[in-house]
């Protein structure tokens, strides 16, 4: 196994092949907080790539309701309790977090990869082929809560006694992809432009390593072609080749979609070294490198995925610290009281189909002072203007939204 360096666990960790980076990487945040479910992005990938024979438990897209709902069927926990029988008590250092390097600080325990090579267990990384009846829900377990039991004790806001939160799923695309390794006929690749991880159906012979190496079941076998297919971030409208997209890059048919307003998607530029290039006026980087108010999803795996999460705040601490890991607390409370720079970026979100590479800030009014926790946050007028690939304006909100009060004559008329 070769040594690269993973800048979410803060160090270096075994993987197939060297480093190798995209010039530039697919990206996205989901803002958990807003999320209701609605499955709109589901449906929206669904009747764009999966519609045909074979594919009709195949959802490249998922909005599963945690913590007992998953697809398929109980991923993460089965994969946790197999890692926990080799590796247990996996841990953090904080105290080596370093703003470039390692912004989470340094991850101490073994990732999916390690586990495997350091117990020599078949295949480059620990994992499990689900049988086909956990393959079956999108969403099992729908709106099934949780209770914190029969604490006396009222519930303290933010975090709730009886508790539930949605989790959107998509395929990561990965820096280190476990899918990629796995194949052992290098079907899987890595697009250099954009990092889409792709399978070449051609090549597949659906021997399904992929999918039991993939930690977040995201490859997905299809019976009627006998090969495995995953999300591929709608590629064409990604790289402005769709005839929809006029050139430009846009957004996936999942993030276009979203009722709730929940995603943003994006394409983030890589040095060499797999480190992401300073820009903080691309949203993106703002979100998940400067504000870190973003977080990737199970880090702890090693895959170095691309999806970032802002956490749910009602949820119970030590749930959301093995999900996203230790920036959990710091990503909240920005999240809880935003700056002014991230209120604005925040207004971002669906406000446009095309991908913003860059935004600015101009600065509006104060609206009005709020007491939050006993201390007064400052509420502002402000406007973001985002960008496309080509510099041009592609779109521009205010944190107020403009509204129009129908007079009272008018009332129930149109
Ligand atoms: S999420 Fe899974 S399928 Fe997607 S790139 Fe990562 S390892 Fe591969
Ligand atoms: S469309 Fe948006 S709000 Fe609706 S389920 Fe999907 S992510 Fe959630």
């Amino acid at each position: 196994m070769a040594q690269v360096y993973n800048w979410q666990l803060g160090r270096q960790m075994d993987y197939r092949f060297p480093e190798a980076h995209p010039d530039r990487q697919f990206a996205a945040v989901f803002n958990i907080n807003r999320c209701i479910a609605c499955q709109t992005c589901t449906m929206a990938c669904k009747s764009t790539w999966t519609f045909s024979e074979g594919q009709e438990h195949m959802w490249w897209n998922n909005v599963e309701t945690k913590p007992y709902g998953g697809y398929p069927h109980h991923w993460d926990v089965k994969l946790l309790q197999m890692m926990n029988r080799y590796a247990p008590g996996q841990s953090w250092d904080v105290a080596q977090a370093d703003e470039k390097k390692a912004p989470y600080g340094v991850f101490d325990g073994q990732t999916i990869f390690e586990v495997a090579s350091n117990n020599n267990l078949p295949g480059v990384a620990i994992g499990y082929i689900p049988p086909d009846d956990e393959w079956t829900a999108p969403n099992i377990f729908e709106d099934t809560p949780r209770s914190r039991g029969a604490d006396p004790a009222p519930a303290q806001l933010p975090e709730h006694k009886t508790w539930f939160f949605y989790l959107q799923r998509i395929c990561n695309h990965c820096t280190y992809p476990a899918c990629l390794a796995a194949c052992p006929r290098n079907a899987v690749y890595k697009r250099p432009e954009d990092g889409i991880v792709l399978i070449d159906q051609e090549r597949c012979r659906g021997y399904r390593k992929c999918e039991e190496a993939c930690p977040y079941k995201k490859a997905i076998y299809r019976p009627s072609t006998r090969t495995t297919e995953k999300c591929i971030a709608c590629y064409p409208r990604v790289e402005g080749s769709d005839p929809l997209t006029n050139g430009v890059p846009m957004e996936t048919r999942c993030m276009s979609a979203c009722v709730g307003k929940i995603r943003l998607q994006g394409l983030v530029e890589v040095n060499a070294d797999g480190t992401w290039k300073e820009d903080p006026t691309n949203p993106l980087y703002y979100l998940i490198r400067e504000e870190q108010v973003a977080l990737p999803l199970y880090p702890q795996f090693g895959t170095e995925p691309n999806v970032y999460y802002i956490p749910p705040r009602w949820v119970p601490r030590d749930y959301l610290h093995q999900m996203f890991g230790p920036g959990v607390d710091d990503a909240l409370a920005r999240y809880e009281a935003p700056s002014r720079r991230l209120m604005a970026v925040l207004q971002l979100f669906r406000a446009s189909q095309t991908i913003i590479f860059n935004f600015e800030v101009k600065e509006g009014p104060k609206i009005r002072d709020v007491n939050l926790n006993g201390k007064t946050w400052s509420i502002y007028d402000d406007t973001v203007v985002g960008y496309d690939k080509n510099g041009k304006e592609a779109v521009r909100v205010s944190v107020q939204q403009p509204f129009f009060e129908r007079p009272a004559q008018y009332l129930n008329s149109i």
